[in-house]
């Protein structure tokens, strides 16, 4: 398992770690199999979406914020529930194919680390199969 260190700058950040997954596939040195990423919290996640247009990750970010409001009447003491929610409905991780050495990723897609609860230091837990 290799683990990259993240640290998030924002308190709702979408930040795009394809370069370093695609650096933990080459440093593995599998040409063909399966790479699986997780996120190791309760309050982040892992998309995989547009990377070419800054636009995209502006509204998806301000629209999920919309869905899920901070403020809700939450029970939660530590006052994040809107961050926990965010997190289950985006998800903890993702599984792309390695084709050559490299990960499959349509054109326009890039993989993002999802902050909703920072700035903080985060992990993203990286597996690569072989097959
Ligand atoms: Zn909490």
């Amino acid at each position: 398992m290799i683990r990259i260190d993240v640290k998030t700058t924002n308190h709702t950040q979408m930040l795009d770690i394809t370069r370093r997954v695609q650096e933990a596939v080459t440093a593995s040195g599998v040409r063909d199999g399966i790479c699986m990423v997780f996120v190791p919290h309760t309050t982040a996640a892992v998309t995989i979406n547009e990377n070419a247009d800054p636009d995209v990750v502006r509204d998806f970010t301000r629209e999920i914020g919309k869905i899920v409001p901070w403020e809700d009447g939450y029970h939660h003491m530590e006052g994040n529930s809107a961050a926990h929610l965010k997190s289950s409905m985006i998800g903890f991780s993702e599984q792309l194919i390695i084709e050559g050495g490299r990960l499959v990723l349509g054109t326009w897609q890039g993989i993002y680390f999802c902050e909703y609860d920072g700035p903080r230091s985060r992990k993203v837990y990286v597996k690569i199969l072989e097959g």
